[in-house]
């Protein structure tokens, strides 16, 4: 096999194995120039295939390459892929035992594995291994900017990497990375000494990713906008990020008591329980991880379809780096920001307290103006990157529905004056309480009751003062005295505001509400569990994800290993039934198709002659189908093709109602699930 495709072009090679008939931008580039046995340093964003741009070139070059990635769960997922498209790979890391490496070392010294994935710290000891005994035809280093000082995710072990080139002078080095600024790009190149290293900068655009920012929403707001997040995406897979360990904890309980699907995940807990987390998150045993920023770096799973951020991030970069984890299989997937001035707070004290301050002030600045943005926030996104772009995206808040604004000249007129009144001695809490009227003890014993504008903001809800004050802060009528107990003060273009001489348009504030939930609720218990794909179609997504499950658990892979939720919906949407059909999926390699490819075809097959049947049953027709099955359906559903009377739609009525789902309706009427839910629509309990 290897001999033979060691005649073949990088794009046979694509079709062969991966199943793609074209590369995505740069892709090709990058892999001609590894190739030629040029350095090279490659930026594209996570999703952006940047794994294909080594692994085709070790599968078209003589002997091995050396993947270096700093993680276990990142190798073993790639590993997972690579096999599961038929391509020989293996680990060296600090998960095998002594066993299992001799046996690798044997294979590689045979030639018998085209990639090994190792860690940089095994890289070390190995070296002199890989040096005499091994033909290593290239170097991939992932995640290369952990090498740099300069980037968030800084690793010592990375730093002895420079050593590459001095003992292995002609072999290429390719250094991949998802995030780089300008600093940490020479960085790498330097501490790596690459020689004339080519320079591949994908655009940093993720256009599926829906960007959305949720301003000084409290946490009970906040809980039912992921609620609702997670009705719209019934059965997939999302990830929220907190700031405190804290706060993960309390956020997963209380998804819990929702009956969420649920783990935490945060640097307090042990190893074994975050690897058990991961794993369960991976394989989709459980939908939702609520984490630290410390859960991602080795996820690598394709099928996230929303992100949240219950917090502020402390950077653009992380921030960018976070919903990346999302969509990456080009599908569209949801991202939310949360963003208050609490968090504001908490960010700046780290930001003090950290040894770099001035440059994560910075940071944090720019992650701030992202959020108090009142331009398409893609546009922000990018021009950070330093790609620059004045367009609309479309796919964010701003651009879905540009922000209303009113007159607010007497509601800033009123907080203002309320701040100078204590002589800007309160915070942003204290002020609502003063303008709502609340006589707190802390309130009454500083003597504010009796100030003249105690309670004047008393019909306006203590959330929408929060977002006026926020407001009003980004608009530079107040100022957060941080190093004085966070204390407001009026700043000079406030005081005009509160002389008259000037007035101030503030944004209409956009709730969520709970209406939403219920309604999907109902939906969901009817079976309708995706907006995306409708009736019958969703059945057999249904059918063919638990078929990937069962092989997936077969071959103790990831789901998404098997075939990617873009597979399953291009099968859902052609409906392949026959081999050659099945191969004409992009996204099914060779390998793919022989090992699995008749299951699936098998089950497609009896989904359509079942569901040509369930068509005729939902229109209430005569039933032309063969015998058989009007039989098999009586075995199985005693009612079944009986007629329906007025006590039986009544008690159904008052069932559905009552919250039953449709699987149990369907036992306590003997009924199958078409009929159930033709008699629903029919007495327009459901759509
Ligand atoms: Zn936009």
């Amino acid at each position: 096999m290897i001999k033979k495709i060691a005649m073949q072009t990088p794009l046979d090679v694509l079709k062969l194995y991966y199943g793609y008939s074209s590369f995505r931008p740069m892709q090709e580039e990058i892999i001609m120039s590894a190739l030629h046995g040029k350095d090279s340093l490659v930026l594209m964003p996570t999703g952006g295939g940047k794994s294909i741009c080594f692994q085709i070139p070790a599968l078209l070059l003589d002997g091995i390459t050396v993947v270096i990635s700093p993680l276990i769960s990142l190798m073993k997922d790639q590993v997972d892929a690579l096999r599961a498209n038929g391509i020989q790979a293996e680990t060296l890391n600090s998960a095998n035992n002594e066993t299992k490496d001799r046996l690798v070392r044997q294979q590689c010294m045979d030639g018998k594995i085209k990639l090994l994935y190792i860690s940089p710290e095994r890289l070390m000891t190995e070296i002199d291994w890989l040096r005499y005994a091994v033909n290593v035809s290239l170097f991939a280093i992932d995640e290369a900017h952990c090498i740099s000082q300069w980037g968030h995710d800084f690793r010592p072990e990375y730093v002895q990497l420079g050593v590459l080139h001095e003992c292995f002078p002609n072999i290429p080095v390719m250094a991949l990375t998802a995030t780089a600024d300008k600093v940490t790009k020479s960085d790498i190149i330097d501490r790596l000494h690459l020689k004339e290293p080519l320079l591949f900068v994908s655009s940093f655009d993720r256009p599926n990713l829906s960007l959305d920012v949720r301003r000084g929403y409290s946490a009970k707001e906040k809980l039912q906008t992921i609620l609702n997040i997670i009705d719209r995406h019934p059965q997939e897979s999302g990830i929220i990020y907190c700031m405190t360990r804290k706060e993960t904890e309390a956020l997963s309980q209380r998804l819990c008591a929702e009956k969420v699907s649920v783990g935490a995940y945060h640097a307090g807990m042990s190893m074994t329980v975050r690897n058990q987390v991961q794993e369960n998150f991976l394989k989709g045993r459980i939908q939702v991880v609520v984490a630290t920023v410390a859960f991602g770096m080795g996820i690598d799973k394709s099928n996230v379809r929303f992100v949240i951020h219950y917090n502020l991030p402390k950077s653009i970069e992380s921030f960018y780096q976070e919903i990346g984890r999302g969509g990456r299989d080009g599908l569209p997937a949801e991202t939310v920001l949360f963003f208050n001035l609490q968090d504001l707070i908490t960010l700046r004290k780290f930001a003090d307290e950290s040894g770099q301050k001035e440059i994560n002030h910075e940071k944090l600045k720019r992650m701030q103006e992202y959020a108090e943005a009142q331009v398409c926030r893609r546009r922000i996104l990018l021009n950070y990157f330093g790609e620059i772009n004045d367009c609309h995206c479309g796919n964010c808040d701003i651009c879905k529905a540009p922000p209303t604004y009113f007159d607010g000249t007497i509601l800033v007129q009123k907080a203002l004056s309320a701040i100078l009144r204590t002589d800007e001695t309160v915070g942003f809490t204290m002020t609502i309480d003063i303008l709502r009227g609340m006589p707190t003890e802390n309130l009454v014993s500083k003597g504010f009751h009796l100030l003249k504008t105690f309670g004047v903001g008393r019909d306006v809800p203590a959330g929408d003062w929060k977002d006026y004050l926020l407001q009003m802060l980004q608009m530079g009528y107040i100022e957060v005295a941080y190093n004085e107990d966070n204390h407001l003060k009026v700043t000079e273009m406030g005081k005009q505001v509160v002389y008259g001489r000037k007035s101030v348009e503030l944004a209409q504030i956009q709730h969520e509400t709970k209406t939403k939930r219920k309604r999907r609720r109902l939906q969901q218990k009817a079976g309708q569990e995706d907006h995306v794909i409708p009736d019958h179609t969703q059945i057999l997504y249904e059918r063919l994800r638990a078929l990937r499950k069962q092989i997936a658990e077969l071959f103790e892979w990831s789901d998404y290993v098997v075939l990617s939720d873009q597979v399953l919906r291009l099968l859902v949407e052609k409906q392949p039934v026959t081999i050659e059909e099945f191969a004409d999926i992009p996204g099914i390699g060779n390998y793919k198709c022989r090992t699995f490819g008749g299951h699936f075809i098998h089950l497609i097959k009896k989904f359509q002659q079942e569901f040509q049947t369930q068509k005729s049953e939902d229109k209430e027709e005569p039933v032309q189908t063969p015998i058989s099955y009007m039989e098999r359906q009586k075995q199985l559903h005693a009612n079944a093709y009986a007629p329906w009377t007025k006590e039986d739609d009544e008690r159904l009525t008052a069932l559905y109602e009552e919250g039953k789902t449709v699987k149990e309706l369907m036992e306590i009427f003997q009924r199958n699930r078409g009929a159930i839910r033709a008699r629903l629509k029919k007495l327009q309990c459901l759509e």
